[in-house]
């Protein structure tokens, strides 16, 4: 049976002389193989629908746990200011290399949301590095090493917490501290904003360069720590932008 599934585009892979194989990350089913014949073709009006990052309705016949037949795309959103500036195009392929690693650890529909709901923003000229630092930290939860923004990692009490450290894996009171990293106190504060925002809310965004940047320091620490994950497409971003 013929299925309207919505679904983005993460990997695409050429199978023999005109088609193509896709994984596609679909709201309703997770991740899919999907195969697009006659994709690579000039005259196939699959042609251009079926790049990486393409973001919109796919009408397939699903097979579970087998590849899944794609007979139409209808596009929601093309992401053009994304994919007209390389700076934003190497944080889609990162945002999307990573969101393929925490679906190896959970099936959460949330994912999506929170992986479509960024992309968007940062199509809408949101500051991607933001909107990338709130994505690595809400992802953390379904990766399995999520923190806990609400109390001091090393005693829980809730009150007077004066920094937050990669080490620690987490908020550290004035009566816990020892000799760990400082951040600002503005710091401690927006990060756990980040977590709890639901991001399709935000309309704008004001963080000063350096809690962006404690936070971003926080987050890559944290995540080469915890999470195991190594992503080419990190270290790429990281020498192109972030400085
Ligand atoms: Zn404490």
């Amino acid at each position: 049976m013929l299925e309207k599934v919505r679904g983005i585009i993460l990997s695409n892979t050429p199978y023999k002389e005109t088609s193509k194989i896709l994984q596609i990350y679909t709201k309703e089913h997770g991740l899919i193989g999907v195969m697009a014949k006659g994709a690579k073709s000039l005259k196939s009006p699959l042609r251009a629908l079926t790049d990486n990052f393409t973001y919109g309705y796919f009408y397939i016949y699903y097979k579970e746990g087998k590849l899944s037949l794609l007979t139409q795309v209808d596009l929601i959103n093309n992401f053009n200011n994304i994919k007209t500036d390389i700076e934003l195009i190497s944080y889609m392929s990162y945002l999307c290399d990573l969101t393929h690693q925490v679906l190896n650890e959970s099936a959460d529909a949330e994912i999506f949301d929170i992986l479509i709901n960024g992309l968007e923003k940062i199509n809408d000229k949101l500051d991607p590095l933001i909107i990338t630092n709130i994505i690595e930290l809400k992802y953390l939860d379904y990766l399995g090493v999520g923190l806990n923004l609400d109390k001091c990692n090393k005693c829980f009490k809730t009150t007077n917490i004066i920094t937050i450290d990669p080490d620690v894996g987490g908020y550290i009171c004035k009566d816990c501290y020892t000799n760990e990293t400082m951040v600002s106190l503005k710091t401690i504060k927006m990060i756990r904003m980040y977590y709890y925002i639901d991001i399709s809310t935000i309309t704008s965004i004001k963080v000063s360069d350096i809690v962006k940047r404690e936070i971003n320091d926080f987050l890559n620490r944290y995540y080469e720590r915890y999470t195991g994950l190594y992503l080419k497409s990190k270290d790429f971003l990281s020498k192109l932008v972030i400085k």
